[in-house]
């Protein structure tokens, strides 16, 4: 009988592993179409400070595909950076933000951000900063206003030059943010040598900081040594009551997750802060 469920298990390994191919294959072939034909749409998350107030916003992109609906970054990403087709995309997603964010900046308090992912793909292009630049420029969003989202991955190979790279975009004056912090390779020790403003502590330590007394030892120690640094902390996927409490009280900054607003349609972005707004008006009456 074990044998018997055993050689089940396996098959049902199998036939997943298929489907993942086919399915990886079938996005491949039908990204360059979803590029011309614009299948791509932005939805945005707020980040609030400890307060309540809005800090700002993350684009994150989706593939709304004719046949399969809404597809996540995840699986469609790692393909777009193996082809190359990242840099198209990556560029739409830029000026897309962009100018969603100035269509929104009348309603938003002072110092508010958008947030974008950059691929390392996109950061280590020669061209970018020009691109940007160029950008910025031609949108007319405030340099100031941008933050650009990199993981410690783009330290792996050539440091001192993403490290002169980081140099440079801060001079323009956009921030830049550490994303999904603690899960890299990287010593903790390379922080203070980067040009940054902000780390986000990945969401796997904030899951378990209210069950596990190390999770919640391992963000106080980085909330701890951030602020010495004199960075702003996030935590993303902040999903529960507790978790916030928690976060709160381990001086954490920024929160981003399902308990406070999930990514949405610009939209519904929109509705969202009027009603927000409305609540903060109601909190100070
Ligand atoms: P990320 O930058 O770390 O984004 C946060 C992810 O966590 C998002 O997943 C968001 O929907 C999800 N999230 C937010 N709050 C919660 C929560 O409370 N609970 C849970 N379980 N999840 C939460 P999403 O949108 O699927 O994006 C996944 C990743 O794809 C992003 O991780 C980012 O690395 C990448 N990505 C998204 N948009 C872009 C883009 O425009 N360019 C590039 N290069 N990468 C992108
Ligand atoms: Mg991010
Ligand atoms: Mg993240
Ligand atoms: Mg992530």
């Amino acid at each position: 009988k074990a044998k018997q469920q055993g050689r089940n298990t396996l098959q049902i390994f199998t036939q997943d592993i298929n489907q993942k191919l086919t399915q990886r294959v079938t996005l491949r072939n039908d990204l360059p179409e979803a590029i011309l034909n614009e299948q791509f749409e932005l939805h945005y998350q707020p980040l609030l400070t400890r307060a309540g107030n809005i800090h700002g916003f993350e684009a994150l992109l989706r593939w709304n595909h004719p046949e399969k609906g809404l597809i996540p970054p995840d699986l469609f990403i790692p393909i777009a950076e193996e082809t190359g087709q990242i840099i198209a995309l990556g560029q739409w997603v830029i000026e897309r933000a962009a100018r969603d964010f100035l269509t929104l900046e009348p309603q938003l308090p002072p110092h508010c951000r958008m947030a974008v992912n950059l691929s390392p793909v996109q950061f280590h292009r020669p061209s970018f900063f020009n691109t940007l630049s160029n950008t910025l420029a031609a949108t007319g969003l405030s340099a100031s206003s941008l933050e650009l989202e990199l993981t410690e991955g783009i330290l792996m190979n050539d440091t001192d030059a993403a490290i002169a790279s980081l140099h440079g975009l801060r001079a323009l004056g956009v921030s830049i943010a550490i994303d999904d912090f603690g899960t890299g390779f990287s010593s903790l020790s390379y922080l203070r040598h980067l040009p940054i403003d902000k780390i986000k502590i990945d969401r796997s330590f904030i899951n378990s900081i209210a069950s596990n007394s190390k999770d919640a030892a391992v963000v106080q120690g980085i909330v701890a040594l951030a602020h010495h640094l004199e960075l702003v902390v996030v935590a993303e996927g902040v999903e529960t009551p507790q978790q916030q409490q928690q976060l709160a009280a381990l001086n954490c900054d920024v929160f981003q997750g399902y308990l406070f607003a999930r990514p949405m349609p610009f939209a519904a972005l929109q509705t969202w802060l009027e009603l927000h707004r409305q609540h903060s008006d109601d909190v100070r009456l």
